[in-house]
């Protein structure tokens, strides 16, 4: 085992998810049926310091988490993220049973009861009193895992919540070290937004599909907590007419990207083009064009069969056949001129 994807081994068991995890799934039975990926919980382990630590434990406990994060900077995986690990459970409650967790957690705890069943948990390597400041190899590690999630599970930094948020009484001290606001800037890009499994050089961002993303579109993607599946279709190209829908814009510089279009022009700078609408205008366009040009097909269609006819001593005046054909030639050009300009990309 070892190599990733959601995928199941030969002998149908689950295998990890997380690309470069160490394999420590744990049987079946220590964890839930069901995940709903929603939240993130961050714990830090109170003694366990290493991977392999944390698994026996986890083994002689029958408790479980999803991951953990040695401070060699190397992750376990322990759960598969279609089941619920063991780590979140039972939030604290006073004497008359009220909740005493955060807030955040009440409509979670009211849809699924047991938070295992909509949580994503991570422990992180420490101490027994989670006083070890996190290694710089813990933290990229860290970062990197809970980016991939997030990109994922389409999480950002407020579904990302420490264990105390569900326990602040019996587990006030976990996570310890963990430092949110570093995950905070983190998740919000510079140079560490690069969504994951694509490259950057400081220059050019380059999606695995190996269409590149520069100046001021890299920038955007960067910095806006881009999803890793929205590839560039195309390398970024100077147009027109940016929108058909809003001739208003006018021309400028465009990128196209599977469920996104960025745009730029020197006036607005580069932004998020409105592509739902362009579609919808598009889509508009043709199907007012297209039954017009099935119209002029079939009168080529007519004309071919006229033109036929002519070899045959019966034949039409080719003067005539001429004629009609120019209309149409001109016609198919003011509709190629439409669609020129609905085309505004080329992919
Ligand atoms: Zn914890």
């Amino acid at each position: 085992m070892g190599e990733a994807g959601d995928t199941k081994n030969e002998s149908g068991e689950k295998m990890i998810d997380y690309p470069g995890a160490v394999d420590m799934l744990l049987p079946t039975n220590y964890s839930f049926d069901s995940c709903a990926p929603l939240s993130i919980v961050i714990h830090e382990t109170g003694g366990d310091m290493t991977l392999e630590s944390v698994h026996s434990t986890f083994l002689a406990t029958m408790r479980s988490t999803t991951f953990a994060v040695d401070l060699d900077g190397r992750v376990a995986q322990y759960v598969p993220l279609v089941r619920g690990a063991g780590g979140n459970c039972c939030p604290d409650r006073d004497a008359s049973g009220n909740l005493l967790c955060d807030p955040y957690w009440y409509a979670y705890i009211q849809q699924y009861g047991n938070l295992n069943l909509c949580t994503i948990s991570i422990e992180h390597c420490n101490n027994s009193t989670n006083s070890l400041p996190m290694t710089q190899a813990q933290t990229d590690a860290s970062n990197k895992l809970i980016l991939w999630l997030c990109q994922r599970y389409k999480l950002n930094i407020n579904h990302i919540k420490g264990h105390n948020s569900i326990n602040p009484r019996s587990k006030p001290d976990c996570p310890g070290t963990f430092s949110f606001s570093q995950l905070a800037t983190y998740l919000q890009g510079g140079s560490m937004g690069i969504p994951y499994g694509w490259k950057d050089d400081g220059q050019t961002l380059t999606a695995p599909n190996g269409v590149a993303v520069r100046l001021g579109f890299r920038d955007y993607v960067l910095s806006h907590g881009w999803d890793a599946g929205n590839y560039p279709l195309a390398p970024e190209q100077g147009v027109t007419l940016l929108e058909a829908s809003n001739p208003g814009l006018g021309g400028g510089d465009q990128q196209v990207f599977r469920w996104a279009l960025l745009g730029y022009t020197q006036l607005r700078g580069v932004f998020l083009e409105w592509c739902g609408q362009e579609l919808a205008f598009v889509r508009g366009q043709l199907a007012t064009y297209y039954p017009q040009v099935k119209t002029l097909q079939a009168e080529v269609d007519s004309l071919k069969q006229q033109l036929a006819a002519t070899q045959q001593p019966t034949g039409v005046d080719p003067k005539t056949v001429a004629e009609r054909l120019s209309t149409i030639g001109s016609a198919m050009s003011n509709y190629n001129n439409a669609i020129q300009q609905l085309v505004t990309q080329p992919l």
